[in-house]
C-alpha cells in the first residue's frame, strides 16, 4: 500500500561510545542528542543493537542482519528503525563496535575517546516501509512502531562471522511482512 508518508527527518548527532552486552546483542546507549521527527511526531534516539538474522523478508530477499534504532516519543510511545543488511563491504560502525564488544553482560563501558555517529547506520535513500508490529526478540518489545528502510546497508562475511563468535543467532523467526498491514513510502 503505496501512500504519502512523511519524510523521515533525522537529526542525529555523534556521542562517545557507551557499549553494552546485553547477553543477546551488542548495544550502544545514546543520550538525549539525537532525534527524529517524522510529520508532527518527535522521537528521541534511546539506543541501537543488532540481530542475527535479519527477520525481515523483502521481495524474497533474506538479510543476515538487521540494526534496531529504538525511538521512545515525549508520551513514551516506541518506535524502532530496522536497517537491514546484506553481504558486500565492511561496514564501518561494526568494524569500531565489534573490537570494543564487553566480553560479559555486565551492563554500559565508556570509551569517551571513541565517537559514534549514529548517521553513519542510515542508508542514503530514506524510502521506508511503516507498519505496526510486534517483537518478541529481547530486547525489543510489543507495542512497537516500525520503520523498515527499504535501502539496506552492508556487512562483510568476516564481520558477520566476528558478530556471531559473541552472540548466538537473536531474531525472531521470518514473518512475512506481506501478512501485516505495511504503509510504503515513494
Ligand atoms: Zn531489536
Amino acid at each position: 500500500m503505496r501512500q504519502d508518508l512523511p519524510p523521515l527527518q533525522f537529526a542525529y548527532r555523534s556521542a562517545p561510545l557507551k557499549i553494552a552486552n546485553d547477553g543477546h546483542t551488542v548495544r550502544v546507549r545514546f543520550g538525549p542528542g539525537s532525534a527524529l521527527r517524522i510529520g508532527k511526531e518527535f522521537f528521541t534516539l534511546q539506543q541501537f543493537h543488532f540481530h542475527t538474522p535479519g527477520g525481515d523478508r523483502i521481495g524474497g530477499e533474506v538479510f543476515p542482519m538487521v540494526a534496531h534504532l529504538l525511538h521512545k516519543s515525549r508520551s513514551g510511545q516506541l518506535l524502532a528503525l530496522a536497517v537491514l543488511f546484506r553481504l558486500g563491504p565492511e561496514n564501518p560502525t561494526l568494524q569500531t563496535l565489534l573490537p570494543l564488544v564487553p566480553a560479559q553482560s555486565d551492563g554500559d563501558h565508556s570509551f569517551p575517546a571513541v565517537e559514534i555517529d549514529p548517521k553513519a547506520l542510515l542508508p542514503t535513500a530514506r524510502a521506508y516501509y511503516r507498519y505496526l508490529g510486534s517483537l518478541t526478540a529481547p530486547p525489543c518489545t510489543e507495542g512497537v512502531q516500525w520503520i523498515v528502510m527499504k535501502q539496506p546497508l552492508t556487512l562483510s562475511p568476516a564481520q558477520l562471522a566476528q558478530y556471531k563468535t559473541r552472540f548466538a543467532d537473536n531474531a525472531r523467526a521470518v514473518q512475512a511482512v506481506h501478512q501485516r498491514v505495511i504503509l510504503e513510502s515513494p
